[in-house]
């Protein structure tokens, strides 16, 4: 079968770390496929060298909500109890708030980041808190 650039099934990856934005980690995705124009065989290098056409453009955003934050030492603080929240919590929430619009406008540089494949989970931490994202399916 004749696979092409009007074809071809996108092959999404993510390039880039993601970007935090509105209360959600965004990973913009873009499509790998080269088409192929053609091909030729080096048998002096003994490798062949492909004759690369146009790059497919697309790119999809994967959005994680934030779900959950916590301090080095607490347990996780899920987020969709934020409003009901134990008062013991409250200056917590009130710090990663702030903490979060930090790191969304730019002002503050996180301090690491994992990165669960596909990707579907985040934690970020940044100055002592935890934050994860898209942390629900657990
Ligand atoms: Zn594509």
């Amino acid at each position: 079968m004749k696979t092409g650039f009007l074809t071809h099934e996108h092959e999404f990856e993510w390039e880039h770390d993601p970007i935090f934005e509105d209360g959600a980690a965004i990973f913009v995705e873009r499509c790998q496929y080269v088409e192929i124009l053609g091909s030729h065989t080096s048998e002096r290098y003994d490798e062949t060298f492909y004759n690369e056409g146009p790059r497919c453009e697309e790119e999809q955003r994967v959005r994680l909500e934030l779900t959950h934050f916590r301090t080095l030492t607490d347990d996780w603080i899920d987020v969709s109890s934020w409003r009901e929240l134990d008062p013991k919590y409250s200056p917590i929430a009130d710090t990663v708030r702030e903490l979060l619009e930090e790191i969304e406008s730019g002002r503050y540089e996180i301090d690491g980041m994992s990165v669960y494949p596909e990707p579907n989970v985040v934690t970020v931490l940044a100055r002592g808190y935890i934050v994860m994202y898209g942390g629900n399916e657990q």
